[in-house]
């Protein structure tokens, strides 16, 4: 998608070897006539792909996902990463494990949001090691739904999480796949 690597190389800064930051348009604040783009042009991506639910996880893919939803005409479901009072008892869950916080955590959906009749579109922000997206893949495998795919924003491909998904079988479609950002400079596939 071009006007997200022109947002990208406009907007984005490199953080420490491994970090970009798109908080102008992405993870802060949100552009949302882009985001709009974005949510159509995740549908044209799966347009083959019969999707009756989208799920993501907070906060981050909420966004996106929100957006894409009305592309597709489906609900959306966020997993929550804090079990608070609100949350239904009755959950699936999905272990994620953080390489900047340095530990694992659950991602939790309430059981009445996500049924084996469903055909799940996973959508996220960024692809990097790929936990996130395995966290959601084992919700949706546990709840007996149907996988369709996974859209990701941004795939940081030099992590090299996408290419185990992808060998797993999960069909993974990147809108933009970063893969390199040595010394600041971002280079894309
Ligand atoms: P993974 O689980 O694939 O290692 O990382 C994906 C998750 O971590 C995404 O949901 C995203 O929120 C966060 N993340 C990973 N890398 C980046 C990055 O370079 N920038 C931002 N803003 N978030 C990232």
């Amino acid at each position: 998608m071009d006007r997200l690597k022109v947002k990208i190389i406009e907007e984005g800064r490199v953080s420490g070897p491994s970090i970009l930051k798109v908080d102008s348009f992405l993870n802060h604040q949100l552009d949302v006539s882009f985001l709009n783009e974005v949510g159509k042009e995740f549908k044209e991506v799966f347009k083959d792909k019969e999707v009756t639910k989208i799920l993501t996880a907070e906060v981050s893919g909420i966004a996106i996902a929100a957006i894409a939803g009305l592309h597709f005409q489906v609900p959306v479901v966020f997993a929550k990463k804090s079990q608070s009072l609100n949350l239904d008892h009755d959950t699936y869950e999905g272990e994620v494990y953080s390489f900047t916080k340095e530990q694992h955590f659950k991602i939790r959906l309430s059981k009445r949001y996500l049924s084996k009749e469903d055909k799940v579109l996973i959508l996220d922000d960024f692809l990097a090691n790929g936990e996130a997206l395995k966290g959601l893949r084992q919700i949706v495998e546990t709840s007996g739904a149907t996988l369709q795919g996974a859209g990701v924003v941004i795939e940081k491909g030099f992590q090299h999480g996408g290419d185990k998904l992808r060998e797993e079988g999960m069909d993974i479609r990147a809108l933009a796949t970063i893969m390199s950002m040595e010394e600041g400079k971002i280079t894309f596939r």
